[in-house]
């Protein structure tokens, strides 16, 4: 019998009525011969919610141990509710907290990174005939304390739960029907794909598609996972992220993504020196600050320089401290920051094939007076940095210009 896991997101699960509809779905399965473990998240919103009353009552310096206890809350509820509607219309079910799997993390809490799934109760629900059904998102420590996983963090449960059990495939079921060439709540036009390398996808979700988590990506690239990305309100195929050679054709770009949660921060009239880049960014990142791209002006006289880099928003604080002290020390005259910028990408593996991707992108951009604040590339991406008040014309004129569009 074949083993199957399922992941319903947020909006799948958001009422009683969405939750019938996904009974119903996972019945169909288990009628169709296959054994089925079911992994869901928190009602849409619901996180949110949680995260607020945390922030409300502890700030910024919350325990982060109790924050998870709080969080993690949103799936038992989901979890629990499934398993009441599997029952009520005959399906044998039964949930399984984090803890109770066990899913086994480290201690990093609100970013913990699973360890290890006992795969034993699991498979013996599946042996008695049961549908389990288990909370994405949640783990516990060795000293047996409640962890989250991060923001998303239920994609990565499902397919480490998908590698842990052997699963045929790993399907996360959510609001849009697959992985589209870009967000399509931004395009009208995106075009949904048949088929992603795990490469692209793993790309295009560290750069902002937050269709899936990057380490659920990263987590299925290197278990061989496969991965099907579908709409939980129609019955259709969705998206296939697959290996590489399984790509019939290269696409010079596949995918296009943004990123607003970004700050641009500029280091004015530097020295221009050696181990001036090493007195900068060794502090931050001490500091856990998350350097992302980089730029250091030409110094028209060799003696001083501007170095821009950028960070998450979240870390612009963090970074801003770490700066300010050793300022002077560099000779910089003044650091500015930037928050109303955002990170546009374009992905492909077809890049390494074909040149002319980056010149085509920049005078895109040129044309449609756009300038660019900063650049980085890899083999398969190239990301610029521009006001975010052109998020939605640089993602649409690229979107057309690399023949993205969907036909009418
Ligand atoms: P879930 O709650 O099911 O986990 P998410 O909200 O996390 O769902 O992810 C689905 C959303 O991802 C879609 O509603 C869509 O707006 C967004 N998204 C961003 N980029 C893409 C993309 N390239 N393809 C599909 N969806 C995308
Ligand atoms: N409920 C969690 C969140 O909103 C995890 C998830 O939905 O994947 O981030
Ligand atoms: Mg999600």
């Amino acid at each position: 019998m074949t083993l199957v896991v399922q992941k319903f997101g947020g909006t799948s699960v958001a009422d009683p009525e969405r939750l019938r509809r996904v009974a119903a779905r996972v019945q169909r399965h288990v009628a169709a011969g296959e054994r089925v473990a079911v992994v869901v998240s928190a009602m849409a919103g619901h996180t949110n919610q949680l995260v607020a009353w945390v922030d409300e009552l502890g700030g910024s310096t919350a325990d982060r141990a109790e924050y998870d206890v709080v969080v993690a809350s949103g799936e038992q509820v989901t979890s629990g509710l499934l398993a009441v509607a599997l029952q009520a219309i005959g399906v044998k079910a039964r949930s399984f907290m984090g803890w109770q799997v066990p899913v086994a993390t480290d201690t990093a809490h609100g970013k913990a990174r699973i360890a290890s799934i006992e795969r034993e109760a699991i498979l013996a629900a599946l042996d008695r005939g049961e549908v389990a059904v288990v909370p994405g998102f949640q783990g516990v420590t060795a000293e047996g304390r409640i962890t989250t996983l991060g923001r998303g963090g239920s994609d990565t449960s499902a397919v480490a739960l998908a590698a842990a059990l052997g699963a045929a495939r790993c399907d996360i079921f959510t609001d849009v029907d697959g992985v589209y060439t870009t967000d399509p709540r931004i395009v009208p036009r995106a075009r949904k794909l048949e088929r992603i390398t795990f490469e692209e996808m793993l790309e295009m979700a560290s750069l902002g598609a937050k269709v899936l988590q990057t380490r659920s990506v990263a987590l299925a690239m290197q278990y061989g996972v496969p991965v099907q990305v579908l709409s939980s309100f129609e019955d259709k195929p969705g998206t296939f992220v697959v290996a590489d050679d399984l790509m019939m054709e290269d696409q010079l770009v596949s995918g296009i993504t943004y990123s607003r949660d970004e700050a641009k921060v500029t280091l004015i009239g530097v020295r221009d020196q050696p181990g001036v880049a090493a007195a900068i960014f060794g502090p931050l990142a001490q500091a856990n600050v998350n350097v992302d791209m980089i730029v250091q002006s030409v110094s028209p006289d060799g003696a001083r320089t501007d170095l821009t880099f950028t960070v998450t928003e979240a870390d612009l604080a963090r970074a801003h401290d770490v700066l300010a002290p050793i300022a002077a020390e560099l000779g910089c005259e003044r650091v500015d920051a930037d928050k109303d910028v955002v990170k546009v990408s374009v992905v492909g593996v077809g890049m390494r094939s074909h040149a002319g991707v980056a010149h085509q992108m920049f005078r895109v951009l040129a044309d449609k007076g756009i300038n660019i604040r900063a650049i980085s590339t890899s083999e398969i991406k190239i990301s610029v940095l521009i006001p975010e008040e052109y998020t939605e014309l640089a993602i649409r004129a690229l979107h057309t210009a690399y023949g993205l569009d969907a036909e009418d």
